[in-house]
């Protein structure tokens, strides 16, 4: 037994039956009951062999773990687990329950978007309820340190009281975790709010166990600046190729696949926004080499990348497709999450500047329809949104958007209109909600709901073909996305009027 155990919700610990897509699933409000969500999208992560850690985790979470595992805890110092192991996991040398949340309270752009249209609480911030609420927590009377992505939505006194959290660790918690943690076990007082520091490439502790899909990450933040995104994205690092694939080997021997991850991962060890071409075909050809020495079947996983870097570089998008042979009936396409956010040339010019180089804003419209065309051309299939309600958006800029995403139409791809929340430069600015929506808003949400349908039903069949994950499931779920079109089409039909279906 332990002293220091590390877990997350349930949401999180979870590889979607190894679609990382369906993770959108933990944002969906709770419209169906949580055993069917559990067993539809979400299964535990397993048990690995000592009976009682999980097999993958969270990047976050393995990073924490890795960080104490290098600055004074042992092996049996420090475990991490689903919650559904805590009780047998905690016992009474267990000082200190460390937890990993993306969205506590709903509040990120996907959770709230959907759970305000369907007026229910989404099912990662039940779940995230639900685990601090563990029984187990009070009876060993445990400090809860809680940490990860969306730490800033606890940064509040009363929402930490509420929750009887020891201490919220907001930004990257590498650094910091080691010292707070022992103090934690050796029973000192904590700070209420820690502000983690941006952490240097030589001190990126590498990772002990599997992640969640296998994901590794390349390079942490950003530095292209858009005025709505976390300010923690500011400062752009890449990790060096061996850190990589020391951790890509792990998770091939432990989960079998990877999924690289960064905010753009066609700018791996970029010098600004033009990407390095030479470098990025290096990781690619090196993770392919593991995936052959390790003797599993090809299948490299991208998180996002940016419609800007495909433009500049379309060669290297052709490049990758060969490196990770996609186009085949067993590896049909690749695919990455994305941002559009908006088709209005105002509202580039005012938020995302960064987004569009090394483009102008007033070139932002041929950049997306452009990148299509290279992502289409080269098997590539990706998974946009969209800003809805961004500070000073009028009726005209939602039409400008609309107008894109009906020039979209021909392109196999998911596109995800988000409610605009206030972060970064943007903090003082109010949530976007339902009640703000204008008929044009509604008109660009049927437009994205048709355009999802339309191609939604291709994508299972794809994807499930690609023997990720087992056909009965994909029956189901394509019954399950039937049934949901079915249900909203007379509101969609309400939408394309730029009516609100709710009170049609
Ligand atoms: S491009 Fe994406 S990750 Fe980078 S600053 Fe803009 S919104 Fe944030």
């Amino acid at each position: 037994m332990v002293e220091i155990v590390l877990t997350a919700d349930k949401t999180l610990m979870s590889d979607y039956h190894r679609g990382e897509f369906l993770g959108f699933a933990a944002c969906a409000p709770a419209a169906i009951p949580e055993y069917i969500y559990e067993k539809l999208f979400c299964p535990p992560a397993p048990v690995d062999d000592d009976g009682i850690s999980a097999k993958f985790a969270p990047c976050g979470l393995r990073r924490i773990e890795a960080a104490l595992l290098e600055n004074g805890f042992s092996r049996d110092e420090v475990v991490v687990v689903h919650p559904d192991m805590l009780n047998r996991a905690v016992d009474k040398r267990t000082k200190v329950l460390g937890v990993s949340t993306n969205d506590p309270l709903g509040l990120g752009p996907a959770s709230s978007t959907f759970s305000n249209l369907a007026g229910k609480e989404p099912f990662n911030a039940i779940s995230f309820r639900r685990l601090m609420r563990s029984p187990v927590i009070r009876k060993h009377q445990l400090k809860v340190i809680v940490g990860g992505p969306g730490a800033w939505q606890l940064e509040d006194e009363r929402i930490r009281m509420k929750f009887d959290i020891d201490c919220v660790l907001v930004g990257e918690g590498e650094l910091v975790a080691p010292e707070l943690f022992k103090k934690a076990v050796s029973g000192e007082e904590l700070p209420r709010f820690v502000h983690g520091e941006v952490v240097p490439l030589e001190k990126f502790p590498k990772i002990k166990g599997a992640t969640v899909n296998g994901l590794v990450e390349i390079a942490r933040g950003c530095g292209r600046g858009c005025k709505f995104c976390n300010p923690t994205m500011l400062k752009f690092r890449c990790l060096p190729l061996e850190h990589i694939l020391e951790e890509v080997r792990l998770n091939l021997r432990k989960v079998g696949r990877v999924l690289l991850h960064a905010e753009d991962v066609l700018r791996y060890k970029a010098n600004g926004v033009i990407p390095n071409e030479q470098a990025v075909i290096e990781l690619f050809e090196a993770v392919k080499r593991l995936y052959i020495e390790e003797n599993r079947p090809l299948d490299i996983g991208i998180s996002h990348f940016a419609l800007s870097s495909v433009v500049a570089k379309p060669a290297l998008v052709s490049e990758l497709s060969e490196i990770m042979e996609v186009g085949t009936k067993e590896n049909p396409w690749a695919s990455g999450q994305t941002g559009i956010e908006t088709g209005s040339e105002r509202l580039v010019e005012l938020h995302m500047q960064g987004k569009v180089r090394p483009f102008k804003p007033e070139e932002w419209r041929e950049v997306v329809l452009e990148a299509h065309e290279i992502l289409k051309e080269n098997y590539w299939v990706p998974c946009s949104t969209l800003v809805m309600g961004l500070p000073r958006e009028e009726a005209k800029d939602v039409l400008e958007t609309l107008e894109l995403i009906e020039d979209l139409r021909g392109y196999k791809s998911l596109i995800v209109p988000l409610f605009f929340v206030p972060i970064g430069n943007l903090i003082a600015e109010s949530f976007f909600t339902m009640k703000k929506m204008l008929p044009e808003h509604w008109m660009l949400f049927a437009a994205c709901l048709k355009h999802d349908f339309r191609w939604v039903y291709t994508l299972i069949d794809e994807y499930f073909g690609m023997t990720r994950v087992a056909a009965p499931r994909a029956a189901t779920i394509k019954l399950f996305t039937k049934y949901m079109e079915k249900k909203l089409k007379p509101y969609i039909k309400d939408m394309e009027q730029g009516l609100n279906p709710l009170e049609s």
